[in-house]
């Protein structure tokens, strides 16, 4: 009796552990037109990339968000920093990075509010660093100088997984792909999260023959800006396999293994 009992517990820890493989999933919210890119470890540590203009807290919660060890602006316009408050006030925050060039909106001041009242939030700064994340890994890549504007300042980040890897790099312009492209801050990745989604300068042929995305995600809704081009949108088809943007899609995650093949997930 023993011995079958055994044999059973043993057949369904395999059968769970061939039917969820570990993973890092990167979870791009549908937040209309802004980003929030939603990133967690199989160990369950987590980070936010990103918040939208509106509040994603019900959202994060839906998809099992309890506390957040690392919170990023990537720059200081509402559709990134917008929601970032109620983050702060939903979450226990142990780490927090921005682009460090203030804004001038009600929004940046309320934002700042919020991060100044967090007694004990370590403030990371955005410069060339490898920020561990249980057993993911995060590399901030080198920013351009604090006279670019808000998007060509964006914080540029390249999520690691093993293989599986995913370059976010909030609304940054030709500016500050050219200044990455230039400086080989632009490895060969997996995922590519449309720089400035995906707007006709948000991307150039140089950036995407370096980063070699497989996926492109479109992180993008109801605009009055023309976001995404065709231009953007056709170089991205012939840059990657695939190309999803979330006003078609909705929220989309991605489940990465370490051997760097991944699969889009519904959840
Ligand atoms: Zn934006």
């Amino acid at each position: 009796m023993a011995v079958v009992l055994a044999v059973v517990v043993l057949g369904s820890a395999l059968w769970l552990a061939l039917r969820s493989p570990r993973v890092l999933r990167v979870t791009f919210l549908d937040v209309g037109q802004g980003d929030a890119v939603l990133i967690q470890t199989p160990g369950g540590k987590t980070a936010l990339v990103d918040a939208g203009r509106g509040s994603p807290v019900a959202e994060l919660r839906r998809l099992g968000v309890r506390e957040i060890d690392l919170l990023v602006a990537s720059h200081a316009h509402a559709d990134h920093i917008g929601g970032m408050d109620d983050v702060l006030e939903a979450f226990r925050v142990r780490a927090f990075m921005d682009n460090s060039l203030p804004h001038t909106t009600q929004t940046y001041a309320r934002l700042m509010n919020a991060v100044e009242s967090e007694r004990d939030m370590t403030y990371l700064r955005a410069e060339p660093r490898t920020v561990t994340l249980g057993s993911a890994s995060i590399e901030v890549l080198p920013l351009p100088g604090p006279s670019s504007n808000q998007n060509n300042r964006s914080v540029a980040l390249v999520v690691r997984y093993g293989d599986f890897s995913v370059f976010l790099s909030g609304d940054s312009e030709t500016g500050q792909l050219r200044f990455m492209t230039r400086r080989g801050a632009t490895p060969d990745v997996t995922i590519l999260k449309a720089p400035h989604h995906g707007s006709a300068n948000g991307f150039t042929h140089e950036f995407l023959a370096a980063v070699r995305p497989e996926l492109v995600v479109v992180s993008v809704g109801r605009n009055a800006y023309g976001h995404p081009s065709e231009a953007a949108i056709s170089a991205f088809e012939a840059a990657a396999a695939n190309v999803i943007r979330t006003d078609e899609a909705g929220t989309v995650t991605v489940a990465g293994r370490r051997n760097g093949l991944f699969e889009v997930e519904r959840r």
